[in-house]
């Protein structure tokens, strides 16, 4: 196994202390996402995780606050990875204010909730967990490796054990076809989650990909710009959140967001309706500088 890899981590953990405690995504297999093709599974040793650590702590033991736990569903790493993980974190940094991790739906439901619960009181403070769709047809096609209702059970369990939940949905992820139907069960998933933040990135092609491959055969219709604006409306209005902060500002977005809901909602609304009337493309973030 290759201890190479690559950074990925949410645009939140930009300031935090990347800690590398597996390689690559143990699934490795949503038609979207090449991201982790050259990497081999694994978990790393404890032996090499603190190393790590140390060496960081030598020089920052003071100045760290935040950390990120790497790399595509870390969270999937066996219980006393991360507990003595997460201990050695704590002894090594005492302004550690919060821990991170992505997770994938099933990292999050092979952990019983007492150990999630241990996690959290060990520091481990958000997750962030891909839900995509709430299509579960679309769910299938794309290969998320979960249903919906096994999405919705790892999303609250998060957040049942007291760890911040932020998931990601993506616009236009379903094509020209299925666009309304995905927004439609992507509102309301995130309605059953009710996590504490929801970003929506939209659709950029990642080459080699099973998706990218079927829009070169003309077998996957990608949505305009203004469609995926479309999908952001019919998302909101479709989804009930108790508390959330929703964003569509990541760099693969048309038109930057971000949203207090249900508080702003009629704001976000209004905003998006102005911007679908006008169809005006100077109002979107030109396609050269999308990214994802
Ligand atoms: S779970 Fe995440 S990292 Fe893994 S293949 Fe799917 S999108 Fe990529």
């Amino acid at each position: 196994m290759s201890d190479d890899t690559i950074v990925i981590r949410p645009p939140s953990e930009a300031n935090s202390f990347l800690l590398p405690v597996t390689i690559g995504c143990s699934h490795n297999a949503c038609a979207f996402c090449s991201t982790f093709y050259d990497f081999k599974f694994g978990v790393r040793s404890i032996v090499d995780i603190k190393r790590d650590i140390d060496a960081v702590a030598m020089h920052y033991s003071r100045s760290v606050s935040r950390v990120f736990l790497e790399n595509g569903d870390a969270l999937i790493a066996p219980q006393e990875t991360l507990v003595a993980t997460l201990q050695h974190l704590k002894d090594r940094f005492p302004n550690l204010e919060r821990v991170g991790t992505y997770s994938t739906p099933k990292a999050a439901l092979l952990k019983s909730s007492e150990e999630l619960k241990q996690l959290r009181k060990l520091g481990l403070t958000i997750a962030y967990l891909g839900v995509e769709t709430g299509d579960e047809e679309l769910l299938k096609k794309i290969n998320k490796g979960a249903t919906r209702a096994q999405i919705i059970e790892a999303g609250r369990k998060l957040k049942q054990a007291g760890i911040t939940t932020s998931v990601t949905v993506i616009l236009g992820l379903a094509g020209t076809e299925g666009s309304e139907k995905h927004a439609i069960a992507t509102g309301k998933i995130l309605t059953e989650i009710d996590p504490d933040f929801a970003g929506a990135l939209t659709l950029m092609f990642m080459e080699g990909t099973a998706l990218h491959k079927d829009y070169l055969a003309g077998r996957f219709k990608l949505i305009s710009p203004f469609q995926s604006l479309v999908e952001l409306k019919l998302i909101i209005e479709n989804s009930s959140f108790t508390d959330c902060f929703f964003t569509a500002n990541h760099a693969s977005n048309y038109l930057p967001i971000k949203a207090r809901l249900p508080q702003q909602k009629a704001e976000l609304l209004a905003l998006i309706e102005n911007v679908l009337a006008k169809k005006d493309m100077s109002m979107l973030r030109p396609e050269s500088i999308r990214a994802l």
